[in-house]
């Protein structure tokens, strides 16, 4: 009986494109990116710079969003706390 076991130093499932590093980086900036896809996402930022980049700038900009979604709800909170009247 042969054995059906590939074992040549690759981790199983299938390489991602550029194109789906970048529908996939916004799951991966905010942790929701399933750990199966977790694998080949980081193995072609680590193989591809301009992914790589993408992601630094993903990251940074998921800070700056996260920060200023942040601050806006705390503004919202502030007014509908400091009188009950609705702006126009
Ligand atoms: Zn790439």
């Amino acid at each position: 009986m042969r054995s059906k076991t590939k074992r040549n130093g690759r981790t199983p499932g299938p390489d991602l494109t550029c194109r789906e590093i970048v529908e996939l980086v916004t799951g991966y900036v905010e942790g929701t990116l399933p750990g199966a896809q977790r694998g080949p996402f980081e193995r072609h930022i680590t193989l591809c710079p301009d992914c790589d980049t993408y992601l630094d700038l993903s990251e940074a900009n998921q800070r700056v969003l996260l920060h200023r979604g942040r601050a806006r709800l705390r503004q919202v909170l502030e007014d509908a706390f400091e009188d009950g009247s609705h702006p126009a």
